[in-house]
């Protein structure tokens, strides 16, 4: 019954903007139970759904899993494990020498002496860190190898070599951006999250590397993210 001093008009505004709420919390507690099932499991149920759950009501979700007590990265770590997820069926179909990688320059050490060209940082594979192993074990592949200092340097790269497929690696947020960047290029790309992240000295789960560029046929070559032992490309191809 509507009340004698209100507006028939406001009220169903009212009615309707609470409905939609309403709608919207229950899409996030849906969404927010899914992304907790994947986590748990790794399976993805309804991933495109989940995707745009993800995307569209991010920041409800974060505060559903605060609420709960849960860390809400598990949302952005589902994120990128979703798109990679959505991504690696066309990623696969790519030729291995028609796709690229771009590292970031915060995995190097310290003292690194790679010197800084117009393609990225030129690593010489001294051995100081697990990029040089990783360079060999790609090209061998026929992957095309950067170091990017910047989102700069990438754009320029895809605009110059067009690749057709991409592994990128980097913090959550640089990986979402990466992600979203190959999709308006129409590039299957997948995403390898570092294990910290900061701006030197950062660190990488390199077995997950080595999956990902090898389509699961293989882990890391034996190093200690360090000085690593040579893969020769010619195995590296078998
Ligand atoms: S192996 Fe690492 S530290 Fe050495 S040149 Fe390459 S990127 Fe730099």
């Amino acid at each position: 019954m509507l009340p004698p001093f209100m507006d028939p008009f406001f009220y169903l505004l009212g009615k309707a903007v609470f409905a939609v709420a309403l709608a919207v919390l229950a899409a996030a507690i849906i969404g927010a139970a899914l992304i907790a099932y994947s986590f748990k499991t790794g399976h993805f149920f309804m991933a495109r759904i989940m995707l745009t759950f993800v995307s569209l009501l991010e920041s409800l979700i974060k505060a559903i899993f605060r609420t709960f007590g849960a860390d809400d990265a598990i949302v952005d770590d589902v994120g990128v494990r979703l798109r990679n997820y959505i991504n690696q069926e066309k990623f696969k179909k790519v030729p291995k020498d028609e796709r690229a990688i771009f590292m970031p320059q915060c995995l190097r050490a310290i003292d690194c002496p790679a010197k800084l060209t117009p393609e990225g940082l030129r690593c010489v594979n001294c051995g100081k860190c697990g990029i040089g192993t990783a360079k060999a074990y790609a090209e061998g592949l026929g992957y095309r190898f950067f170091v990017a200092p910047g989102s700069g340097v990438i754009k320029r790269m895809i605009k110059k070599y067009r690749p057709g497929a991409i592994v990128g690696v980097g913090c959550i947020m640089e990986i979402k951006e990466g992600v979203d960047l190959c999709h308006r290029y129409d590039i299957p790309a997948i995403g390898v999250p570092l294990l910290t992240s900061g701006c030197i000295s950062t660190e990488l789960e390199w077995d997950r590397l080595y999956e990902t560029i090898s389509d699961g046929k293989r882990s890391a070559p034996d190093h200690e993210g360090g000085a690593g032992e040579m893969v020769e490309p010619s195995e590296a191809k078998s």
